[in-house]
């Protein structure tokens, strides 16, 4: 779908090229996402789809404006302290990619020591009042079981009080995404009209694509873990193995933290709707729904199932870091001794493509140990239930679109050097296979 593009400073008289199904496309997923979120927080809840809508809208959260009200408060109160985390903690200053500008934006990489604090604080020193005095404690994590519906209904309610923020901000800014950029209201309130929002230095699109949700879905995960001993006076291999997988997946994102800087969320997108609701509602309240599962209707895995797990754990891994990394150390130094025996493509827009190592084996090859990583978190539910493998089924959809955009992105930065390298290294997914 196209539609003349006068409004959009990058391409003023190029034609506009809609993703994601255009404006009605957008529409249909604004409308769509939240009910859909509920709903799954609901199947895991029963372990099991139902389609019944009045199912649904009666168990999915209480309906009950006080627990919404103190839900929405006390997310709000775990934003804020990440907030706080990002602003005071030590930090290293880090510069971003080069904006439509010509600037590169400088941000506070401290997300690792964040994380680290926070599971500190939830686990052993939680500030809790008694007795009129202030005692530290474990943090009541079995209220996130209890109020996991209403708690996604309230980042539900959040991620779209900040969207229609962002939306009206990104007026006053003249450094705007070119894919959010289109005239079009509702489908630049998706896509996010704005590259990189900021207050004062402090970043939204960064702190909100690790923070807040990635380390709120660690934390859901741990929740589910004390619940679990509660109910079942014991805490099962695959609900100790989801937390590690997980906890280690969460843990590598802010590892890496500046790695992110050069990703296409960072670079290209916009924050809009987009990526607020797949950073702050979605990764928490999806990506944790294999060990809300297992609270109640965990398998009992041998110990055979679960070792077999562990090792495609382990080669999704393996492939997925291996990959990040080795593109990361060379494009940071391509005479690396890690990387300086690689073969690369010298393009003609200055940059160089890996065409041996991981890189060689095919285009897309870090996608692929990601999916293997999330497939054996789902099955660590057995194979009782469909719900918990939602998440393999999503992320497969998600990785080819993905593949197809950074596809069509890269011949438009590339141009022939890209349709050369595509030759060189023909397989997407799978070495001499997809
Ligand atoms: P990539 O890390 O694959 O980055 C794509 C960019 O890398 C291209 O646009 C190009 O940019 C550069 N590039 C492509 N091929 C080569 C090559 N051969 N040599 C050197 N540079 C190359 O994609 P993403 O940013 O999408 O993903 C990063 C990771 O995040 C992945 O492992 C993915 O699985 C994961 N991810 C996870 C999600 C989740 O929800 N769990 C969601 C999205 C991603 P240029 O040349 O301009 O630098």
């Amino acid at each position: 779908m196209t539609t003349s593009n006068a409004a959009n400073p990058y391409k003023r008289k190029e034609t506009f090229v809609y993703e994601f199904g255009g404006p009605i496309g957008a529409l249909l997923t604004i409308i769509a996402l939240p009910p859909f979120i509920l709903a799954l927080t609901y199947f895991a809840s029963i372990g099991q789809i139902s389609l019944d809508p009045a199912d649904i809208y009666a168990s999915s959260y209480s309906h009950h404006l006080p627990t919404f009200l103190k839900c929405f408060m006390g997310l709000l109160a775990w934003f804020l302290f990440q907030v706080i985390l990002e602003r005071f903690l030590p930090c290293e200053l880090v510069q971003g990619a080069e904006i439509p500008n010509g600037r590169r934006l400088t941000y506070r990489i401290n997300g690792h020591l964040a994380f680290w604090i926070t599971i500190l604080i939830v686990l052993c020193s939680f500030p809790v009042m008694e007795d009129g005095r202030i005692q530290f404690t474990a943090a009541p994590l079995h209220l996130l079981y209890d109020y996991y519906g209403d708690l996604a209904l309230a980042a539900i309610a959040w991620c779209s009080i900040l969207s229609v923020y962002l939306y009206i901000k990104s007026f006053s800014s003249d450094i705007l995404a070119k894919g959010g950029d289109s005239g079009v209201a509702i489908y630049d309130f998706y896509m996010g009209r704005e590259l990189n929002p900021r207050l004062g230095s402090f970043d939204w699109k960064e702190f909100c694509e690790l923070r807040p949700g990635l380390i709120g879905w660690a934390v859901l995960n741990m929740a589910f873990v004390v619940v679990q001993k509660e109910k079942l006076g014991y805490v099962s291999g695959s609900m100790i193995l989801v937390n590690v997988f997980q906890g280690l997946y969460v843990w590598d994102a802010l590892y890496q933290e500046r790695a992110i800087l050069t990703t296409m969320d960072i670079t290209t997108d916009g924050f809009g709707f987009m990526l607020v609701f797949g950073d702050m509602a979605w990764v928490p309240f999806t990506y944790s729904l294999q060990a809300r599962y297992l609270v109640d209707y965990d398998p009992n895995l041998g110990i055979y199932a679960l070792m077999g797990i562990v090792l495609t754990n382990c080669i999704g891994y393996s492939i997925f870091r291996g990959a990040n990394s080795q593109k990361d150390a060379f494009r940071r130094n391509p005479d690396g001794e890690d990387v300086k025996h690689l073969q690369f493509l010298q393009t003609k827009r200055g940059t160089k493509l890996l065409t041996s190592g991981y890189w060689g084996m095919a285009r897309k090859i870090n996608y692929t140990g990601d999916w293997i990583m999330g497939l054996s978190w789902c099955m660590l539910c057995g194979l009782q239930s469909v719900v918990p493998y939602f998440y393999a089924i999503y992320f497969c959809v998600l990785l080819i679109h993905r593949s197809a955009r950074d596809d069509h992105m890269c011949q438009i930065k590339y141009g022939k050097d890209w349709e050369e390298y595509k030759k060189t290294v023909p397989y997407k997914f799978i070495p001499g296979i997809i």
